[in-house]
């Protein structure tokens, strides 16, 4: 029975001047069950071409080539990639087994398209491959096998699926005599076995054991003996059982997800090193945005959290970002304010004068470029301790007891009296802070007033410890340090000015006419900061914009450079494993199952990539947080799940997008050409 036929058949192949080269020359062949048949011929003669037409391989031919009667013509993708599943065994020269894969995954591989069970994967390959020797061996990878192992791991691959023919381009031309007959007479018992095994070899003496010899010279068939004196082998212990217990219609099945993933894993395992130095290198960009994103939030809530603190439904704190009061301003201000309330048909009043009714009070905030505050602390033991405050604010009103760090014996501060934040009283190395309130401090106050500078020294008691841990701060009362200014310009004859405030605080009748206050200022002050949470958020306004403007633009160059460098690296990949590509075509992987495969490894290694990110931003977070607790007692640190999620997301996506272009090359390739590349 004829089980392949090719009538005139020819091939040319295209050459880049446009000008065809005829490979074939109107062959006509046909083989049976059964025969062990040799084409021999020499270098360039057109073997590997028959081979590649027979094996499916290659569909651009003229004439026709008739499997089991059927036009191979006629067949349409799916039905090519079946023939070569099932139908064909390739056996190559150069073993072509897949690196990264074991033994017996190799041997399966042809069962893992069609995701067959891992039991029946794992029977039939011991089967297999105990038959041919290689028990012990099952575990190994390729590299660890000798020639002769690796190509009968080769002919196991090619068996798995029980195919008709068994295609060997050159199987011996790789292995030493002795390895030699041992694979012949493998590829006999096959034939023997009732399959038809086509063997290109260059060797005579290699032609000499098969039933029939095909020589071809310049593409033509110039010679076809069959041996009549040509003995079967005996074929007690079949390598490959009939395949009774699958039923006729079972359906067929494909490269699942989870195979992909295995094989993806497989040969990322065998990248480790390139595949984890990607994923530090990616993680520059995520660790850095969760970074920020967590300063932004932690920030924020500890914004929030200290202007919660310090709103007072009563008090109104108008702050001049830009400078300070003048009386001037003052006085239009509280008119332009009046005037709005009464409009608005609120019967409260600002009274900005000097007798008890007043309602208005100032204040200022002394940054260090305009005082600079030095305290000097004596100690029990008689020892004298000195340190700079970095800002210091007059009392705002709505500070009070329960802001005390020592609730028992504090009071807010007046003439002679100053309140200090806990910070300070650590860094003066005072042991218990409640001794300290009470005792007596050495304030030094250098303060640059419009052009002339004015240097204070007093000996002031601590009335309360403010506990506020986030920097050294200072507090003194506002109508105090503006006598001590005074008393300076007088003592040293300068024209007395005293101090301007930068911040109004308007003790209200309550939440109605605060918040009507509030709001006019937001709308109509842009250049005023009107609650505490905005003046809060002034200060820190500059350093958020800073941070997310650095972030939109660290995070987009860093994930740019991410998206390319993990496209060159599976570009790479895919180059590397061409002949990989071109052995999975011969086996009957579908374009699909390609992409599957360069999809599932690039979606892993988005994966790989988010994982170190997250582990990063883990330690670079706790190592932040653990350095501003140690310098500002509090850390704007606040990592949320959702930041882990979103760079866990966008890795992959980068990854899934930058795999595309690759993977869509490779399931391209052409299956001949890449199993030509050496
Ligand atoms: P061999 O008998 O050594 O296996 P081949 O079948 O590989 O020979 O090649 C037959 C002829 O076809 C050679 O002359 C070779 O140069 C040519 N050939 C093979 N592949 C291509 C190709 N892709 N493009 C052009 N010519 C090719
Ligand atoms: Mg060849």
């Amino acid at each position: 029975m004829k089980v392949l036929e090719l009538i005139n058949v020819n091939k040319d192949y295209k050459l880049a001047n446009k000008e065809n080269f005829r490979a074939l020359h109107d062959v006509n062949v046909a083989f049976e069950k059964g025969e062990l048949v040799s084409i021999i011929g020499e270098s360039g003669s057109g073997k590997s071409t028959l081979m590649n037409l027979i094996g499916g391989l290659d569909s651009s031919y003229d004439g026709i080539i008739n499997i089991d009667g059927k036009d191979l013509k006629s067949f349409k993708d799916k039905q090519l990639d079946d023939y070569r599943k099932k139908k064909i065994g390739f056996v190559f020269q150069s073993f072509n087994l897949i690196p990264h894969l074991s033994v017996l995954d190799n041997v399966t591989i042809g069962l893992t398209l069609s995701n067959e069970k891992e039991s029946v994967k794992l029977q039939k390959a011991t089967t297999l491959l105990t038959k041919l020797g290689l028990k012990d061996q099952i575990k190994k990878k390729p590299t660890q096998l000798s020639g002769g192992q690796k190509q009968r791991v080769a002919i196991a691959r090619a068996l798995i699926n029980d195919p008709d023919i068994i295609l060997a381009d050159e199987p011996t031309g790789a292995l030493d005599s002795g390895t030699t007959s041992q694979i012949l007479s493998i590829l006999k018992e096959i034939a023997d076995d009732g399959k038809l095994v086509i063997m290109v070899t260059h060797s005579e003496k290699v032609a000499s054991i098969s039933s029939r010899i095909v020589e071809i010279a310049d593409g033509r068939i110039v010679r076809d003996s069959k041996k009549k004196n040509y003995k079967k082998t005996q074929v007690h212990d079949k390598l490959v059982e009939e395949q009774t217990d699958i039923p006729q219609k079972k359906k067929e099945g494909h490269l699942s997800f989870f195979s992909a993933f295995r094989l993806s894993l497989h040969n990322m395992w065998a990248g480790k090193v390139k595949n984890l130095l990607m994923a530090f290198g990616v993680s520059i960009a995520l660790v850095s945005m969760i970074l920020m994103l967590s300063f932004g939030s932690g920030l924020t809530s500890y914004i929030s959290s200290m202007a919660d603190e310090y709103s007072r439904p009563d008090i109104v704190t108008i702050s001049n970002t830009k400078g300070t009061f003048s009386d001037e301003d003052i006085s239009s201000l509280v008119e332009e304010l009046n005037t709005h309330l009464k409009t608005q048909g609120n019967s409260f009043k600002i009274i900005n004068s000097n007798d008890e009714n007043k309602n208005l009070s100032y204040g200022i905030m002394l940054p260090p470029m305009q005082a600079l505050v030095n305290l000097t602390y004596t100690k029990t033991d008689g020892t004298t301790a000195s340190e700079p405050a970095m800002v210091t604010y007059t009392v705002p009103p709505y500070y009070d007891e329960k802001d005390f760090a020592s609730k028992e014996t504090g009071y807010l501060c007046g003439e002679d009296e100053i309140m200090v934040s806990s910070t300070i009283l650590k860094k003066l190395e005072v042991d218990n802070a409640d001794d300290a309130v009470g005792k007596e401090i050495t304030l030094n106050l250098t303060y640059t007033n419009g052009s002339t500078q004015i240097s204070i020294t007093k000996t002031v008691k601590i009335s309360a410890i403010i506990d506020n841990s986030m920097m050294t701060i200072l507090y003194v009362d506002y109508d105090y340090l503006n006598k001590c200014i005074k008393d300076y310009q007088e003592a040293n004859n300068l024209e007395i000015t005293g101090m301007q405030p930068s911040s109004l605080y308007i003790s209200t009748d309550g939440e109605n006419t605060t918040n009507l206050i509030n709001s006019y200022i937001k709308e109509n002050k842009p250049e005023l900061a009107g609650s505490v949470e905005e003046q809060l958020a002034g200060m820190f306004g500059e350093l958020m914009n800073t941070f997310s403007i650095a972030l939109t633009v660290i995070s987009g160059i860093a994930l740019f450079v991410a998206l390319i460098m993990i496209l060159v690296v599976l570009y790479m990949s895919v180059a590397e494993r061409t002949k990989e590509i071109g052995v999975l075509k011969s086996i009957g992987a579908r374009k699909k199952d390609i992409r599957l495969i360069f999809s599932s490894e690039s979606f892993l290694v988005g994966l790989l990539s988010g994982i170190v990110s997250i582990i990063l931003a883990l330690i670079f977070g706790g190592i932040f947080t653990i350095v501003f607790n140690s310098l500002l007692g509090f850390a704007p640190i606040s990592m949320e799940i959702q930041y882990f999620a979103i760079a866990l997301l966008i890795s992959v996506i980068i990854s899934v997008l930058a795999g595309l272009y690759p993977s869509s090359k490779a399931a391209k390739l052409d299956p001949v050409e890449s199993l030509r590349r050496e």
